[in-house]
């Protein structure tokens, strides 16, 4: 059994040598608890504002500790009433190979209705932040423009197809052509912008000719402030993350911040550990989506534990398409 550990803070963006991965022992389940072997994990770029000296909505990470993700993975051993051996379970059980929990840091999934991984991204936490930012946050009207920063990646593509099936214009921001052309053809948006092109601000202007009501920002930075003089009157902006300066060394002053001013715009950052009476609504209406074929989801998966920490630095730096994963037992 292994685990990664977190090493060294970084200064900017990280380094592989800022974890460490250590033997343990297979941990015995007790009286109420199951072991879990687990087949995938999630690497998540919240762990890079844990990884600061200075909290943020997620505790600071002390070094020495375990990280902390989502896996998706089988039961062992069972001491859980209702969870037998071989059932699939959901929880955040951390980057290692077998985990002990309780029943309360469990949910049992149905790999019948949906493969394994997808309890990991759009049909888990991954599509939770999006249905919760998009609806309770943005309350999207139909026949309105919903334009969604990090548009290729696990949140940003639930964003625009849950936009779509709002009867909205889904517009996408995302890093290269290759991306933007699969935010289009594979997820369904109406159109998706460079913003690494030279010319993204008048292309970003003319693929949203009403404007935008709803601007779902995963990146902040330099994009938001290009999105800001292009917003409606009482826009809503929900603040899903700041992604473009979670390795910045200086942070980034907003210049258009008047324009919230002018147009009565509301922004509103959110985390979605404060809204679980949303989950069940959000979860059953995802589920719905995908049992009719209206949600489709990309995955990046590396292999093997000891890759972890360079996907999650792989992720960070937008290598990634859809829901970033590193497989834990080989295929
Ligand atoms: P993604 O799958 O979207 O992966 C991260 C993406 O960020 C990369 O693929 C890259 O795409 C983009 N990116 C990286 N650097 C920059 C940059 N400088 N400028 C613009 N884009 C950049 O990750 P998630 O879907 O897991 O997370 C998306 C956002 O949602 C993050 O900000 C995350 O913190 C937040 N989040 C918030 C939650 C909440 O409760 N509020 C819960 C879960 C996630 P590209 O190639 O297009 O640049």
């Amino acid at each position: 059994n292994r685990k990664v550990i977190y090493a060294k803070r970084p200064s900017g963006a990280p380094t592989t040598d800022c974890f460490a991965l250590q033997d343990m022992p297979v941990p015995v389940p007790g009286d109420g608890q199951a072991l879990i072997r687990n087949d995938y994990l999630s690497v998540d770029p919240y762990i890079r504002m844990r990884m600061e000296e200075k909290d943020s909505y997620a505790p600071v990470m002390a070094i020495g500790e375990t990280l902390v993700g989502r896996t998706v993975g089988q039961v062992v051993i069972s001491q859980i009433g209702g969870l037998a051996a071989g059932d699939w379970v959901v929880g955040r059980l951390g980057w290692q190979d077998f985990s002990v929990a309780g029943a309360a840091d469990l949910q049992k999934i149905d790999l019948a209705a949906a493969p394994a991984t997808a309890y990991l991204g759009a049909l888990g936490s991954t599509g939770i932040t999006a249905w919760v930012g998009l609806m309770t946050f943005g309350r999207p009207q139909a026949g309105e423009t919903v334009l969604v920063s990090a548009a290729s990646g696990a949140v940003g593509s639930v964003v625009g197809q849950l936009a779509k099936l709002q009867g909205c214009r889904a517009v996408g921001i995302a890093g290269g052509a290759a991306k933007c052309a699969l935010v289009k053809e594979a997820f369904g948006f109406d159109d998706c912008v460079d913003y690494k092109s030279p010319r993204f601000a008048e292309e970003l202007a003319a693929a949203v000719p009403a404007g935008v009501d709803v601007y779902f920002d995963n990146v902040g930075g330099p994009i938001l402030d290009a999105v800001l003089p292009l917003l409606n009157n009482f826009a809503r902006i929900p603040l899903c993350g700041l992604v473009s300066q979670y390795n910045a060394t200086e942070p980034y002053g907003v210049k258009h911040l008047r324009e919230i001013f002018n147009r009565r715009v509301t922004m509103r950052g959110f985390v979605l550990s404060d809204h679980k009476d949303l989950w069940p609504a959000a979860t059953q209406a995802l589920a719905q989506a995908y049992a009719a074929g209206k949600l489709a989801y990309r995955e990046t998966i590396a292999d093997g534990l000891e890759n972890a920490p360079q996907a999650f630095i792989d992720m960070l730096d937008g290598r990634n398409v859809g829901k970033q994963l590193v497989r834990l037992r080989p295929a």
